[in-house]
């Protein structure tokens, strides 16, 4: 079997698909993107591609390597994302072939069922609370949600409190038995994010999400000592090797996203990794069918997974959301909170072709908010 064609799609709300094609007939289907980059991210699998094409697609721990490595400089959000979306494709086509599941090639299921979570928004408790409760209703065990929105380097007594009061009106609706996680975003300074861990502690977040930006990841031993509350990171980091330093600085929950941390083959050895520093894998993914199923297939078969982010009506979808692309809702239809281990082959997730190609013919032109503080000076996001 050969590799003979991979094409690229730019389909809102912010996505960009690959579709790995073999002159067996199988197809496979990947999800390569960077929020707010994915022209960029399109360029880099086109330049991937020139080396794919003509190759037998089953040899994917052989391409990871020349993709990864070949090029002599490595990694980056766009190189380990382009090669995540066509790693995902290499193991949609495997399945295809062999007629498994991904999780059954990566040595069986080790769960039924995986815990997910929603997202909330809503800048007022009150409204916050509406949302929390539409969620409880839905089924969901779990919710995250950012902590503030635009923030001093130094949380002021008045943000510091209104973090509190939004995790506290969380915290009423869900009652002991849900979580509630918090996403400082990287807003917040060390120093700020120690007092308002500290503050948080008695409410039991599930976890706290980037308490600093990736590039302050030398603060987080200090961070992790000073508070019981579990910290979590990892959506920018983007191999086994920058898991590594936070891991070992003592990160309770580590967050590959299988779109930028080279696919299911390097998200599956960050998970056992981090299994080696008793922390708890919950991938990021606030992008679309694919890269979830790609998830999906990890938390099947990984010993220390906690929960799995998901995309259905977060904020970024307009447009077009978790479901516009699929043909069959089934593998992201949540029960109790839960999404059901399927046992189609590959992913496990039938991309609507024709939906995705007219898709493509409009495009999208994603890109992130650019935040300021009150004296003009560029705040993060
Ligand atoms: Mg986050």
């Amino acid at each position: 079997m050969k590799i003979t064609r991979i094409e690229t799609f730019l389909v809102p709300p912010r996505w960009l698909f690959c579709r790995v094609e073999t002159d067996d007939g199988v197809v496979g289907w990947g999800e390569p993107v960077v929020e707010g980059r994915a022209e960029v991210v399109r360029a880099a699998v086109d330049v991937l591609a020139e080396y794919l094409v003509g190759q037998d697609p089953l040899r994917i721990q052989d391409h990871w390597q020349v993709l990864t490595k070949g090029g002599f400089y490595r990694g980056g959000p766009v190189l380990s994302s382009a090669v995540a979306g066509l790693d995902q494709a290499l193991w949609d086509i495997a399945g295809k072939t062999y007629g498994a599941p991904v999780h059954a090639l990566l040595g069986g299921p080790v769960r039924d069922r995986v815990r997910v979570y929603a997202w909330v928004g809503g800048d007022e408790p009150a409204q916050l609370g509406e949302q929390i409760a539409e969620q409880v209703e839905a089924g969901f065990t779990a919710v995250k949600m950012n902590a503030a929105g635009a923030t001093s380097p130094v949380a002021t007594a008045a943000e510091t409190a209104a973090v509190l009061a939004r995790v506290a009106a969380a915290r009423e609706i869900l009652g002991p038995d849900r979580d509630v996680a918090v996403d400082f975003h990287g807003r917040l300074t060390a120093a700020a994010a120690r007092r308002v861990l500290a503050e948080l502690a008695p409410l039991h977040p599930l976890f706290v999400e980037e308490p600093v930006v990736p590039e302050q990841g030398h603060l987080l031993p200090g961070l992790v000592t000073s508070t019981s509350v579990p910290l979590a990171t990892g959506e920018r980091l983007y191999s086994r090797a920058e898991f590594l330093p936070v891991l070992a600085a003592g990160i309770a929950v580590a967050q590959p996203d299988l779109s930028h941390a080279g696919g299911i083959s390097e998200v599956h050895r960050i998970a056992s990794l981090a299994e080696t520093y008793g922390a708890q894998l919950a991938p990021h993914c606030p992008l679309g069918p694919i890269a979830l199923a790609a998830s999906l297939q990890i938390a099947f078969a990984t010993p220390n997974f906690l929960i799995q982010e998901q995309s259905r009506g977060i904020h970024y979808n307009k447009d077009a959301d978790l479901l516009s692309y699929v043909v069959d809702p089934e593998p992201f239809r949540f029960v109790d909170g839960h999404a059901p281990r399927g046992e189609a082959p590959g992913l496990g997730v039938e991309v609507d072709e024709a939906a995705v190609r007219a898709a493509d013919r409009t495009g999208h032109a994603w890109r992130n908010p650019v935040w300021r503080h009150a004296d003009g000076s560029f705040a993060e996001w």
